[in-house]
């Protein structure tokens, strides 16, 4: 039994008790179809009158306070988050008119963010006595559960597009998780992996569908708040597919907001893939109108956006920002990220990082002014996307004769 949370409907407002069997608010979901972002997704809600009593108590106990887990010994033992934060002066040489802080979250346990919602899930599940844990994944999300679930003796069934990039892939399989290929899109398979709990009593790991996965993803900013020494960005550059990590980010905000850590939001810039931007074209429309995503970063290619509604109403509620940037810009931040600072990213991260580039470029940000870019996901999962810009010289005769013609 756990009474450190509630959940909310984030569509109608009514609050139930939490257990893992529900996933969406039972009312608005009802109408639910597929083809269209689902209504009803549930949010975390906790104390916050009590815990803003004794603010210094919630640092000192690294938040603990607003996760919706009852033991630490819940969590598995692999160092999840606490990823580096990194402040960057220079970019090809010229200064950077404004703080610019890298979060590198590929450093994870499996080299991508979403081991913070994994974590989590995994750990809930573990105090309910659940063993088995499915998800569908466009491939970070997967490799993420299967590597979790092997540390916490849980088993993962993993749906994936057969398209997902081969080093997600291979982890899923090393990982020793059931993975199930399937033949279509990440929205498809999605679908089947919700059949597939209500068939087979799994509990499901699917983001914006699981109301904890938001609850992992937020810790990136209870994080940023102490590594920044509690000063709140002006921008935090995210990257955007289906809206669950962005709705992790400003829900990690809202909570410190409400304990009154903090008196103002950060300026979230929703950053999407101009061949899969589902999200922010839909912003503020009265009817939600879907085209299929065609971009290099597969990890937020996604033709219907899960998290939409409450990403949209995270942005226009604390005025959020969104644009949208080519996948020639995707791969051009890529190589300049690289270059310049040592991370390699992949493309849905290095998207973010493009965001950043573009808004330097029209002098948006300006001294004094902290601005955060979140690197979600490592460069060598997906090695294909920029195969096209890799160029290896042919091999040279061992002898420095030939090492003179190259130099
Ligand atoms: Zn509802």
């Amino acid at each position: 039994m756990n009474t450190k949370f509630m959940l909310t409907c984030s569509d109608c407002g009514k609050t139930f008790s939490p257990s893992p069997e529900l996933y969406l608010c039972p009312d608005c979901s009802k109408s639910n179809n597929t083809g269209l972002p689902p209504k009803g997704v549930l949010k975390a809600i906790y104390d916050y009158e009590a815990i803003g009593k004794s603010n210094e108590v919630a640092i000192r106990n690294n938040f603990w306070d607003l996760l919706p887990l009852n033991y630490k010994t819940s969590l598995p033992k692999l160092r999840v988050g606490n990823t580096p934060i990194y402040k960057f002066e220079k970019i090809d040489g010229e200064s950077v008119p404004f703080g610019l802080y890298l979060k590198d979250d590929s450093q994870n346990p499996t080299f991508s963010f979403k081991d913070r919602a994994s974590s989590v899930v995994s750990a809930y599940a573990k105090e309910n006595g659940i063993s088995t844990i499915v998800a569908a994944s466009t491939g970070n999300a997967g490799s993420s559960l299967a590597g979790i679930c092997a540390s916490q003796e849980q088993k993962a069934i993993i749906m994936v597009p057969k398209s997902a990039p081969q080093a997600k892939l291979t982890q899923i399989v090393m990982y020793g998780a059931t993975i199930v290929p399937v033949d279509g899109t990440y929205d498809m398979a999605f679908d089947l992996s919700i059949e597939a709990t209500q068939e087979f009593g799994w509990y499901n790991r699917n983001t914006a569908y699981n109301p904890l996965t938001i609850e992992g993803k937020k810790t990136v900013s209870l994080e940023l708040f102490l590594q920044l020494n509690r000063a709140i960005p002006d921008y935090i550059f995210v990257p955007v597919g289906d809206g669950v990590i962005i709705s992790g980010v400003y829900k990690g905000y809202e909570d410190l907001l409400r304990i009154g850590l903090i008196d103002r939001m950060p300026t979230i810039v929703a950053v999407q893939a101009a061949g899969s931007s589902n999200l922010i074209d839909n912003i503020g429309k009265t009817d939600f109108t879907t085209k299929p995503s065609q971009t290099i970063a597969d990890s937020i290619s996604v033709d219907v956006p899960r998290n939409f509604y409450m990403a949209q109403s995270f942005i226009m509620q604390y005025q959020g920002e969104h644009l949208p940037v080519t996948d020639e810009e995707i791969v051009e931040a890529s190589k300049i990220l690289a270059r310049n600072t040592g991370i390699f990213a992949e493309p849905a991260a290095a998207t973010a990082y493009a965001g950043m580039l573009r808004y330097n470029k029209l002098n948006k940000m300006h001294s004094k002014q902290k601005v955060v870019v979140l690197l979600t996901g490592s460069g060598l999962k997906d090695l294909k996307a920029i195969s096209s810009i890799v160029n290896i010289p042919n091999a040279i005769e061992p002898t420095l004769d030939a090492l003179k013609i190259v130099f």
